[in-house]
């Protein structure tokens, strides 16, 4: 099962050399950094702080993806309508819900589907021969889901643009992925702290490994290491999203923002999210290959 989580801006596109094959693509909210409404001008073009980008309007490097990999929609309806519909403009057919046996989604699929899901909804992703499922689960994040407004047609832009009145596509959210080893992953997308962090993904769902977004207009130091160290309390910590230059030859930089959260967190590891670099992690959210 391979599951694209917020394309965002750091792909070329569909013809991404990268991406490979997809079956389900994930996105946490609508903002031009996640739905991707930049794309890279190409691989390693730019730096890591200023890479080179170029618009990915009026489609988005997430609708890219999911039409030319055939790949499932799973996001809250607003959203995940809205993706449906500039597949549909790509590939000048309707996107259909995904076909299911039973409650399973069972990929790979023939062709791109909506899998709509409200906060707190699950799907179960299954590949053809497998006898368990991958179960996918949406949950609350504290944040906001505007759409930038160049993704939008022009009658829909001109109509907000007088009041600058901004538009949102459905509630921002973080999934936790269930994987069959055990593995139990908390995507959190862009959030502050919030009381779910440990009522959900730590009490309910027994989060092993967090992949946190560490944006700083959401998340200082201190705050971030709170919700691992103490809302989420994962095995294995992965940052990701920093909005700076945080490392240096794949080693995180001793003055960053990224190295002040690091320090404060006690008992297990943390991962920088590096370009190229593929991490491998057990049923316990111990990483095993990659590290
Ligand atoms: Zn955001």
């Amino acid at each position: 099962m391979r599951i694209l989580y917020d394309a965002g801006q750091s792909v070329t596109g569909a013809d991404d050399p990268r991406l490979g094959r997809i079956d389900v693509v994930l996105l946490t909210h609508a903002h031009g950094d996640h739905i991707g409404d930049m794309k890279m001008k190409a691989l390693e073009a730019g730096t890591c702080d200023s890479p080179q980008l170029v618009s990915a309007a009026p489609s988005s490097t997430t609708a890219e993806v999911v039409a030319a990999k055939n790949a499932a929609i799973i996001m809250v309806a607003p959203l995940a309508n809205f993706i449906g519909r500039k597949v549909e403009t790509i590939r000048g057919k309707p996107t259909g819900a995904c076909p299911q046996s039973g409650d399973d989604l069972v990929a790979p699929f023939a062709a791109p589907c909506l899998a709509l899901v409200m906060t707190g909804g699950t799907r179960t992703v299954k590949a053809s021969a497998a006898s368990k499922g991958v179960e996918i689960a949406t949950v609350p994040a504290v944040h906001d889901s505007t759409v930038p407004l160049l993704l939008m047609m022009e009658a829909a832009r001109k109509a907000l643009e007088p009041d600058n009145v901004s538009f949102t596509l459905g509630p921002p959210i973080g999934y936790v992925i269930r994987f069959t080893n055990g593995l139990v992953a908390y995507l959190t997308g862009d959030t502050g702290i919030h009381a779910d962090m440990q009522a959900v993904a730590h009490d309910f769902y027994k989060a092993n490994l967090i992949e946190l977004n560490y944006g700083p207009n959401a998340l200082n130091p201190e705050g971030a290491a709170y919700a691992v160290n103490t809302l989420v309390q994962p095995a294995s910590v992965i940052i990701t999203h920093v909005n700076e230059g945080a490392t240096s030859g794949g080693k995180v930089k001793p003055t960053s923002r990224t190295a002040a959260f690091i320090a404060l967190v006690k008992g297990r590891p943390v991962y920088p999210a590096l370009s190229g670099k593929t991490m491998e992690f057990d049923g316990a959210g111990k990483c095993v290959a990659g590290c």
